[in-house]
């Protein structure tokens, strides 16, 4: 099967590899161009001192059909790891200790999470009017639906584990569009779930849960693996300065190369120096989505004397005003990532409420590392026998108020230049299932019209 078209793929994370690699099995002819001097993106799995830890993303929610897909496509080169069950249990850090998050009834009546007044308000969520502005923020949803209770200490700790952002400044409909969809079509979180779940299900929907998954080995295999399939030919590495120039209605030229399609997967920033052709106000509206910064430190014990970790891991609200955003009990639930009795945990700090600590200095992170890990963990001690420090300057997108006009200008420009698609995590998801999806379906979509 060989498709004369040329197809461009800029930037080699996960998006891209993943668009690349449909696109090739269908028999286009592609060319990844990455700016650095590897493949994966923020995708990127470390060893040291019998440690196996991630410096990026450390696991996905299998919430997408295309990203068990993707895996089983991929089976010869790399396979699917499915946390233990401990990783069902999260924790929420409140007034100085640990409380779990309740996933039932009798947990969700008695837990000193929310307030009384606000567990019977949720009584009557079912029969409050649903919103009728698509632009309301997530915090305004939750106090209008459930209370400032489930705002603090259920909703603003998940959007920190997932967005490292703030409920107040995401804009549901882009940022949890489930959430969203859930009150616009059934008037009801609660009355939505119940009948959502009621629907039977597709095989191919029956594949997309709420399960914790890695790759055996790391992340990092995953990379490889598509990497391998592509091709290492297909793909150019250390391209600095990259730049697409417009060579006819509907083709374009990086280097001497000309393509039919250029793919872009890299961050909003990125793009006007990429495409200078392009109308610089449209790209201006692109610029404004704003990036959590975060710090991920990753501390490994040999002999761990802490608290028991029978847990996904804790998240801290932002009400509680501390320093780490939450913590990570990585050994707890994925396989081989310590030595025999240790313990892998990862630490992440910053956020969208305090990107100066991006800023601080490795001793300055240490200290406060050590001063909450040792508080919330039980350790009289704090003498890891490995720790690294990542800082990301752009790691997660924040879909906030700009969200419109950035998706109005990313369909405007894709018009205005036939060819271009301005992809990536600068819209459809951060997750990696929603970077899978994206990067599948793009490839579909380019397979239907060729
Ligand atoms: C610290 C951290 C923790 C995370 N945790 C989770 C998690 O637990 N679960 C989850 O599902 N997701 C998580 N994510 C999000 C998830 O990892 C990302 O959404 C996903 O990996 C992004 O893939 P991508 O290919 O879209 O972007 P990237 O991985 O950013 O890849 C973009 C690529 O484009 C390249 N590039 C940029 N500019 C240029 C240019 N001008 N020319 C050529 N190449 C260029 C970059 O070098 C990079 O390789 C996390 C992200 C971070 C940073």
């Amino acid at each position: 099967m060989n498709n004369t078209k040329k197809i461009a793929i800029i930037g080699g994370g996960l998006t891209g590899l993943t668009t690349a690699y449909y696109l090739k099995k269908s028999g286009f002819d592609i060319h990844v161009f990455e700016r650095n001097n590897r493949v994966g993106g923020v995708i990127k799995t470390n060893q040291k001192k019998g440690f196996t830890f991630e410096s990026g993303p450390n696991t996905g929610v299998l919430s997408q059909p295309e990203a068990v897909e993707l895996i089983e496509d991929l089976k010869d080169d790399c396979h699917l790891e499915i946390a233990d069950d401990a990783a069902k249990a999260r924790w929420i850090w409140k007034a100085g200790k640990w409380e779990s998050l309740p996933s039932g009834l009798v947990g969700g009546i008695t837990t000193p999470l929310f307030t009384f007044s606000d567990k019977l308000r949720l009584l009557g969520e079912p029969f409050r009017k649903k919103g009728s502005n698509p632009n309301e923020s997530l915090a305004d949803l939750v106090l209008r639906r459930m209370g400032k209770s489930f705002l603090d200490y259920a909703v603003d700790p998940f959007i920190l584990g997932i967005y490292s952002g703030d409920p107040k400044k995401l804009i549901t409909k882009y940022a949890l569009p489930k959430l969203y969809n859930l009150e616009q079509n059934y008037g009801s979180f609660i009355k939505g779930s119940i009948k959502k779940a009621r629907i039977p299900k597709t095989e191919r929907e029956k594949k997309a849960t709420r399960e914790i998954f890695s790759v055996s080995g790391g992340l990092e295999n995953l990379i490889k693996a598509l990497e391998k399939n592509i091709g290492s030919e297909n793909i150019t590495l250390n391209c600095k300065d990259l730049s697409v120039q417009k060579e006819t209605e509907k083709t374009y030229k990086i280097g001497n190369e000309n393509f039919d399609y250029v793919v872009s997967t890299t961050g909003a920033y990125s793009l006007d120096k990429i495409f200078s052709f392009a109308d610089p106000e449209k790209l201006k509206h692109i610029g404004k989505l704003v990036y959590a910064k975060v710090i991920q430190v990753s501390l490994g014990f040999n002999n761990w004397k802490g608290i028991p970790l029978k847990a996904f891991g804790g998240l801290v609200p932002s009400k509680e005003n501390r320093d780490v955003l939450g913590i990570l009990f990585l050994s707890s639930f994925l396989k081989n990532k310590a030595p025999e009795n240790g313990v892998l945990l990862s630490v992440f700090l910053g956020g969208v409420r305090h990107p100066e600590i991006v800023g601080l200095s490795d001793r300055e992170i240490e200290f406060i590392v050590k001063r909450e890990v040792s508080e919330m963990m039980g350790l009289t001690e704090f003498n890891p026998d490995m720790m690294e420090i990542f800082r990301y300057q752009h790691a997660i997108p924040q879909y906030g108020i700009e969200s419109e006009e950035k998706l109005n200008s990313i369909e405007l420009l894709e018009k205005e230049h036939p060819g271009i698609i301005l992809a990536g995590n600068i819209r459809d998801g951060i997750g990696m299932a929603d970077r899978i999806k994206q990067g599948k379906t793009i490839a579909e979509q380019i397979q239907s019209k060729n």
